[in-house]
């Protein structure tokens, strides 16, 4: 069986191990020069960290991640603590894997090295897929440069604007959500004066919030800033005034703006999906990552899903299940991940007197039931592969 993935992001590389892994040739193809991510950060709940195990990539992601000890949840009006996670022993015992933050880049280049490490994947840069024809024998993909190839199957990992979505689904292009996100990284010697900046914040605020945590392993603070904000550009980098985040965070308490006017400059991008869908393959041609799930990323679990499904068709594909059948196994977990991102998207933005009964609920919330509202989320574990 020949296999071409579309898209070297993370899934398209995991999905291209985890197919390795089974003994199947692979053939990645990426339109970008290199394989390479901007800067930006990734939390890693211990379900994408079971998943990674399962690809034996984590040994060469561990050591760029970070390990924070807990995720605190504020009042970016009163800066009043709402909440903390704590994610030392007692989580990871409860969910057998821990938690983890790192550089988007530092994981890319772990799937990088082990996708490297297998001769059965040949890694192709500058081929934009451009064309597509699903109903030939073999799925028959044109690039830019006019060169052609052929595969028993397709899969489609090429993110939220997927050209093979187009012929799997067919919905039309991205919707924009409403919300902008800002994002930039500042290095740890500016604001190691600042508490708890080595653990994972969360800031609600009306009409937005703010996350940040350590990368680079602590080297680097990731901070993104999501806002509530009628503006459609495409891009996934476009560089931002740090104007424009003052300004929607101007009523912010001094212990959040000390944290969001520490960063020169910003990069924005103009959220975008689609609606979820239920149509996931066409013959045989299917769908991984962002291109059939894209989420708000309120849940930070869009490469979690990417890299769970890679390990979920890998094991897919050993016990000889039909393509059709694979969406099956996927649909109901990655739909409630897209269905609570949104929602956390409103309940963060909660503005009075609903944002009030939220900070209410929130600080009653007991670490016991929090842990137990998560364990669908977390306590996922990776088939064998
Ligand atoms: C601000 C922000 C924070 C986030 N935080 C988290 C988090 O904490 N945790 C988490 O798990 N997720 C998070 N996510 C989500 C995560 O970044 C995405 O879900 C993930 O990157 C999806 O990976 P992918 O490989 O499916 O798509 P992409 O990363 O978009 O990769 C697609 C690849 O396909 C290539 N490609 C596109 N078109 C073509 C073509 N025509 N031909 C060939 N190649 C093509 C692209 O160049 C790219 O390399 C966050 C997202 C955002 C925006």
């Amino acid at each position: 069986m020949t296999i071409g993935i579309i898209g070297g992001g993370i899934a398209g590389l995991a999905s291209a191990i985890a197919l390795a892994k089974i003994g199947k040739q692979v053939d990645v193809f990426e339109k970008a020069s290199a394989f390479e991510e901007v800067g930006a950060g990734l939390q890693i709940g211990p379900n994408a960290v079971s998943a990674l195990k399962a690809l034996g990539a984590y040994k060469a992601i561990e050591p760029h991640a970070f390990a924070p000890e807990q995720i605190l949840i504020r009042d970016g009006l009163t800066g009043k603590l709402l909440n903390r996670l704590h994610l030392g022993d007692s989580f990871e015992k409860l969910f057998k894997q821990p938690y983890r933050v790192i550089h988007r880049a530092d994981l890319l280049n772990g799937l990088l090295e082990t996708a490297k490490s297998y001769d059965s994947i040949n890694l192709h840069t500058s081929k934009p897929l451009v064309s597509l024809d699903l109903n030939k024998d073999t799925n028959e993909c044109t690039f830019a440069d006019d060169t052609t190839s052929n595969h028993d199957l397709l899969i489609g990992a090429d993110g939220f604007r997927s050209i093979v979505r187009r012929h799997i689904i067919n919905d039309g292009p991205p919707v924009y959500a409403g919300h902008s996100l800002f994002r930039s990284l500042i290095p740890i010697e500016n604001i190691e004066h600042i508490n708890d900046i080595k653990d994972v914040n969360l800031w609600l605020y009306p009409h937005g919030h703010v996350v940040h945590y350590p990368v680079s392993n602590g080297e680097q603070i990731n901070i993104v800033a999501a806002v509530e904000q009628n503006w459609e550009k495409r891009g996934w980098s476009l560089p931002a005034d740090t104007s424009q985040v003052l300004e929607h965070f101007k009523n912010a308490h001094d212990s959040l703006m000390a944290i969001i006017s520490q960063p020169q400059g910003w990069l924005k991008w103009a959220a975008a999906g689609h609606p979820f869908s239920k149509i996931w393959h066409k013959n045989n041609a299917l769908l991984v990552g962002d291109a059939v799930h894209p989420t708000l990323p309120y849940m930070a679990q869009g490469a979690a899903m990417a890299i769970e499904d890679a390990v979920c068709l890998g094991s897919h594909i050993k016990n000889q299940r039909p393509v059709s059948e694979y969406a099956q196994t996927r649909q109901a977990r990655t739909q409630k991940i897209v269905e609570t991102s949104t929602r956390l998207g409103k309940i963060y933005h909660m503005t009075n007197p609903t944002r009030l009964a939220r900070n209410m609920v929130i600080k009653s919330t007991s670490s016991n039931s929090q842990f137990k509202r998560m364990s669908w989320l977390y306590s996922w574990r990776a088939p064998n592969l």
